[in-house]
């Protein structure tokens, strides 16, 4: 693939996925410009609505074009960016700007350790996973039929989660099953014969559907992999955690 090779001292990434356009194809060169005092203070910024609207305005402000887009990159192209390449962003610009190491101190949560445990690993090791061509919709197909009135009620199709769609979600609240149905009414474009579904009838899905299709997202989903794997030294338990992208730029993260 001519053209789609990294180059960071000139700012060239290429996402995972991809960004649409209008009429439905997908752009994976982006270009980045260096860090600044003024993106650490906008990391560092409390007036955000919640850290998906944060990281926005963020890459918004550091992205500097899209090959095969018109600049200047707007928020609501940022926005519209699969969560999957906006992680890969946060990532390679931390990579770029303060280097592949992460060291951080975390308390083992096993019941009568709880001793601290020093963790440091590469950002480079995070497996990442690509697409050759981010589409639109991807259909999916459940292992039963979920309403006995319509019997293409097992098959459907969903669009990849958008920064837009965590930012609604986050505003769902800590609930995570209330999380997961604000997200599946959002991503869900088709299901069964309907063309989509409401927050209602997302809610009213069998668990074992909403599980299924959850899984789907997650298997398919480009972006790197956060999950970071250690035990315990002192231990031996698992303290496998996934990385905390948001906290990490800043400081005392
Ligand atoms: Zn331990």
């Amino acid at each position: 693939m001519a053209g789609s090779i990294e180059n960071w001292a000139e700012g060239r990434l290429v996402l995972p996925g991809g960004i649409l356009d209008a009429s439905g194809n997908a752009h994976q060169t982006v270009w980045v410009r260096q860090l600044t005092g003024a993106d650490e203070e906008r990391l560092a910024e409390r007036k955000y609505r919640n850290g998906a609207h944060q990281v926005t305005d963020f890459l918004t402000h550091v992205l500097v074009k899209v090959d095969g887009l018109e600049p200047p990159v707007t928020e609501e192209q940022v926005a519209g960016m699969i969560i999957g390449d906006r992680d890969y962003l946060l990532l390679r610009l931390r990579q770029i700007a303060l280097g592949d190491k992460v060291e951080q101190v975390l308390r083992c949560p096993a019941a009568g350790c709880g001793k601290k445990v020093d963790v440091e690993f590469l950002i480079g090791e995070l497996a990442v996973r690509r697409t050759e061509r981010v589409l639109p919709e991807y259909e999916f197909a459940l292992a039963e039929t979920v309403w006995p009135e319509d019997e293409t009620s097992w098959r459907g199709a969903i669009r990849f989660p958008t920064g837009g769609d965590h930012e609604a979600v986050l505003a769902a609240g800590d609930n995570t099953a209330a999380a997961n149905t604000a997200l599946l009414s959002r991503i869900l474009v088709r299901f069964g014969s309907r063309k989509a579904l409401d927050v209602e009838a997302v809610r009213n899905l069998p668990l074992s559907a909403r599980q299924q299709i959850i899984g789907f997202v997650k298997r398919l989903m480009p972006g790197p992999d956060l999950t970071v794997e250690i035990q315990c030294p002192h231990c031996g338990s698992d303290m496998t955690y996934p990385f905390d992208l948001h906290a990490f730029f800043l400081p005392n993260g």
